[in-house]
């Protein structure tokens, strides 16, 4: 097995018996960067220098007797978390040359554990899309089908860990963007409790929804992962003060008696029956090891989506109003400020972005609030409250994560409709605000992978891993690499 086969837990191991340094194995990640990434884009910038050094002071820290399973470890970081020194582009014209002067509370907090950086990676403009397609810097190519996108908007950070370009990724997921683009990668990815990681230094989308999380090729190693980002920051101050169990004591926990409920409302008529199946499979495996299976509802599912693009858009319409070429990056020569701040938007942002920014100030604006923006706050709170009764009756839901595998680059990229359909299963939750995981469960007959998603209750992101963890186990689907 080549050196960028090995998941995260493997390699650390290595690591921590002495037997690779972390300078070979961030040398192994470069070269299979070298060799695939003209390939697969991941990457919106590698940084091979910056990473020889850190691995160089990685390994000086073990000489010192320091351990730690990300000392030395290389990973990617998704283009919209600051990164001290290393240009942060949100895959946007607008952010090009913008270089932040500190970092997002994740990313010091990967960099005090000795974690080597080995770039930043390809996302849909300002984490608006599904399909990585909607990236100033050109698409990225799902690993398993060159001819197919990774899914969105964390598509590189997937695309990167699906590929061997170093050990896991860190993601956002602000309605589906971490666990979708796994699922079409076949990897696992975990969007957490809202307030369960710092936001700070995350390009803000859709604030009350954002979330960091991991992207990596197992359970265990997004354990690892999780473990290192979770936790209370002074710096968000919606970020929780609650303790971070945890989370690879709860790998072996588990499932006998776990209660796993079906919410009828996600199993319909016309879904993709390859999908259908291998999640009803991976839920009857989980019953095999001894969970209890019931049927759950989600009345006001149907909802989901339009609560979504309308709070979601209001949100990113007032975020990126500080993008106006005088602060950060892009700036449009003008022959006054008015002018200057309409040619910088209207040459520094990308068509999606631009079409949200004027749905959201439509919805936001004064006569229309009450019908839009409060309405959509309203039934929010009734969506929160499908996934309360829900939560009252089983420990974890199971869904599909997307409604179908891979789609082909180009299929949906003229229907802005048809796209906001990918993420049909994974919105709600970010408007509940509780935790869910996508993990692979099979692969379709041309051989794409399908991804299961497990939600859980707020806080018990524990549960997710002891569940994920036991069914991980019992099938063979981690084992398998692209061929690129
Ligand atoms: N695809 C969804 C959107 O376009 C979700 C994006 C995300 O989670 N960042 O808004």
């Amino acid at each position: 097995m080549s050196l960028h086969e090995l998941t995260l837990t493997q390699a650390a191991e290595k690591l921590g018996t002495k037997e690779l340094s972390s300078v070979e194995l961030t040398k192994a990640a470069l070269a299979r960067i070298e060799a695939a990434e003209p390939k697969v884009h991941a990457f919106v910038t590698v940084d091979a220098e910056g990473a020889l050094k850190a691995a160089a002071e990685a390994d000086a820290r073990r000489a010192k007797g320091e351990t730690g399973p990300l000392l030395g470890m290389p990973l990617a970081l998704k283009d919209n978390l600051s990164t001290r020194g290393l240009r942060t582009t949100c895959s946007s014209k607008m952010l090009e040359p913008y270089v932040p002067p500190f970092d997002a509370t994740v990313v010091a907090k990967l960099r005090a554990a000795g974690a080597v950086f080995l770039g930043k990676t390809n996302l849909d403009e300002f984490a608006m899309g599904s399909s990585t397609e909607n990236s100033a810097f050109g698409v990225t190519h799902n690993p398993w089908d060159l001819d197919r996108v990774p899914g969105g908007s964390s598509g590189g950070s997937a695309a990167a860990a699906a590929a061997g370009f170093g050990f896991g990724a860190l993601g956002s997921d602000t309605g589906g963007s971490i666990r979708q683009p796994a699922s079409l990668c076949g990897i696992v990815g975990l969007k957490p409790t809202y307030g369960r990681v710092s936001r700070y230094g995350l390009v803000a989308f859709a604030s009350s929804l954002d979330q960091i999380g991991p992207m990596a090729r197992t359970v265990a190693d997004a354990a690892v992962l999780s473990q290192a980002i979770d936790g209370h920051d002074a710096m968000d101050s919606t970020s929780v003060e609650r303790a971070v169990p945890d989370y690879t004591a709860a790998l072996s926990k588990g499932v006998k008696g776990l209660r796993i409920g079906l919410p009828k409302e996600y199993f319909v008529e016309g879904m993709d029956p390859e999908v259908a199946a291998a999640v009803k499979a991976a839920v009857k495996s989980l019953e095999s090891q001894g969970a209890v299976v019931k049927e759950v509802s989600l009345p006001h599912t149907e909802h989901c989506l339009s609560v979504y693009y309308l709070l979601a858009t209001a949100e990113a319409s007032s975020n990126l109003a500080r993008f106006d070429g005088v602060r950060y990056g892009f700036r449009a020569q003008a022959e006054s400020l008015v002018p200057q701040y309409m040619k910088t938007r209207a040459q520094g942002f990308g068509p999606e972005v631009k079409r949200r920014i004027m749905l959201g100030t439509y919805a936001l604006s004064s006569g229309y609030y009450d019908a839009y923006y409060k309405r959509a706050q309203q039934v929010r709170t009734l969506i929160a409250q499908d996934f309360a009764g829900a939560f009252a009756q089983v420990d974890v839901i199971a869904t599909p994560t997307a409604p179908t595998p891979a789609f082909k680059i180009g299929e949906k990229a003229d229907d802005p409709l048809t796209m906001y359909l990918s993420d049909i299963f994974t919105i709600s939750i970010n408007l509940a605000g509780v935790p869910a995981m996508s993990l692979p469960c099979g692969f379709s007959k041309n051989g794409l992978p399908i991804g299961l998603q497990l939600i859980g209750k707020a806080f018990d992101e524990s549960t997710l891993f002891a569940a994920a963890a036991a069914y991980e186990g019992a099938h063979d689907w981690k084992d398998k690499r692209p061929s690129l």
